[in-house]
């Protein structure tokens, strides 16, 4: 049986480790289409095809006990992954996010008028503290092997030395930094936005979007890009709730968190940032309150590409997966998706290959073709940092008159690729624009 070693538990990595466990009917049990196991079923399982052994920081107690982790926004085709694979544990509990919504806080930031539109597939947000411990338990009790603690540097010959193949998902820790940066594809020395997120409840939605949403303020002073601000909803350890984010140009009006305040006091302080910058936010906002004790979340992180295969001993190659390699700001929301999409393609790549070495060759190849998608993740992340170039203001712009521009906006962020054709590239912009009818200058005129 072949060794597989998925260094971190979170959204890649359980995702990756789960796919090489597959749940299936105890021996005996009914063919296809026969009831699935439970866990709890008694009978011996047929063969698992890996050996797989997962290095989880944190036990399932702990993940749920401590602070939340993201606002893990995930669209229609991450969550048919998920779904495909049999992950989709919540689903009916979770809100079902049927629109989004991009309202205008000053006509010189993005002209025209803000704007919603349905989303083609409902977006789902499980709070990843309940999805990443229910995830490690149900490994566990598929007999899938977990080893707790922080897996360092010097620990990882000694792991992929024990395994065929050995996958590193260990997110935003300094673990990624056996990781070589890819300075082609990584335009940032710093953070571009401070991250300060708070999950609530007693926010009231918005007259014109009907029921759970995601919505995005940008914030713009003296006609210079502030941040942003997001309210959506999600399903959190207690049920449903809404989450808070601000994305804060460092050392702009917004950035107010560098003494990483706890929940209570990211509400309060929201509430006078909100008071100030968004009457209308605040209208809708001022009765929130935190979920519990471990509700907050602030920080900063650098984007960033890396080299996606790190040799830890002469000749013992380890693979990087998910955010790990791949790190993009949270101001498109795309990184959960990202991370689900990275493990599905690595998982089909490691079944797809047999009997075959999982050496250096294959997980330059692997992650090649991840890349060819992820890139455009990563396009249009670094695009919503930077001042909105002339042909975005013109699309934005558009999309306040145009359901059918507001619609294509919208439902690109289920899949990011979809932006190289007609969003990301000024030409491309003009001629979609021209196309449909909705050419307008970028004042808005
Ligand atoms: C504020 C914020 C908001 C976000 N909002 C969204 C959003 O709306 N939509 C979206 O798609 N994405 C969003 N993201 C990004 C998303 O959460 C991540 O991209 C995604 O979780 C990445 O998955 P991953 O498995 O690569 O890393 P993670 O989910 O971070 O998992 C890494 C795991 O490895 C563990 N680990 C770390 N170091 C070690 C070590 N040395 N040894 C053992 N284990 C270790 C960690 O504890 C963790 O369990 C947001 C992120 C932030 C910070």
């Amino acid at each position: 049986m072949r060794r597989i070693a998925v260094v971190g538990a979170g959204q890649a990595g359980l995702h990756l480790a789960l796919g090489l466990r597959p749940d299936g009917p105890p021996a005996g049990a009914p063919g296809p289409g026969g009831t699935p196991a439970s866990p709890a079923d008694p009978r011996p399982r047929p063969p698992q095809p890996y050996d797989v052994t997962l290095y989880a920081s944190r036990t399932p107690e702990d993940v749920r006990s401590g602070r939340v982790l993201s606002t893990q926004v995930m669209y229609g085709p991450a969550l048919a992954l998920e779904r495909a694979a049999g992950l989709g544990l919540w689903e009916d509990r979770a809100p079902l996010i049927t629109e989004l919504g991009f309202a205008v806080a000053d006509p010189s930031h993005s002209p025209g008028g803000g704007f919603a539109a349905p989303l083609d597939e409902p977006a789902q947000s499980v709070d990843l503290r309940v999805k990443t411990a229910g995830w490690l338990e149900l490994f566990e009790a598929r007999g899938g092997r977990v080893v707790y603690g922080t897996v360092g540097p010097a620990d990882l010959p000694g792991i992929a030395a024990a395994h065929d193949l050995t996958v590193v998902a260990t997110g935003n820790g300094p673990l990624a930094e056996v990781f070589a940066r890819d300075a082609r594809h990584s335009p940032y020395d710093r953070p571009q936005r401070t991250l300060a997120v708070c999950y609530v409840r007693g926010t009231r939605t918005p007259d014109g979007l009907g029921g759970p949403h995601v919505r995005v303020t940008p914030v713009a002073v003296d006609g210079t890009v502030a941040g942003e601000f997001f309210v959506l909803h999600a399903l959190t350890l207690d049920g449903p709730c809404e989450i808070v984010l601000w994305e804060a140009v460092p050392g702009g009006p917004l950035d107010v968190w560098a003494d990483r305040p706890g929940p209570g006091e990211v509400v309060e302080r929201s509430l006078g940032l909100l008071r100030d910058r968004l009457p209308g936010e605040y209208a809708l906002c001022r009765g929130m309150e935190p979920v519990d004790a471990g509700a907050a979340l602030t920080g900063a992180l650098t984007p960033v590409v890396r080299r996606p295969v790190a040799e830890v001993a002469p000749g013992t190659y380890v693979l990087g997966l998910g955010d790990a390699v791949v790190l993009n700001d949270p101001v498109s929301g795309q990184g959960s998706s990202s991370a689900a999409r990275a493990a599905a393609h690595c998982l089909r790549a490691i079944t797809g290959h047999g009997d075959g070495p999982f050496d250096r060759t294959w997980m330059l190849r692997t992650f090649a073709a991840h890349w060819e998608h992820a890139r455009h993740v990563t396009a249009f992340s670094n695009l919503l940092l930077g001042p909105a170039p002339e042909h975005v203001r013109r699309i934005l712009s558009a999309a306040a008159r145009h359901p059918e521009v507001a619609h294509r906006y919208v439902n690109g962020f289920a899949d990011p690729a979809g932006f190289a054709e007609w969003f990301t590239e000024a030409d491309r912009a003009g001629a979609y624009l021209a196309v449909v009818g909705a050419a307008v200058p970028a004042d808005g005129g």
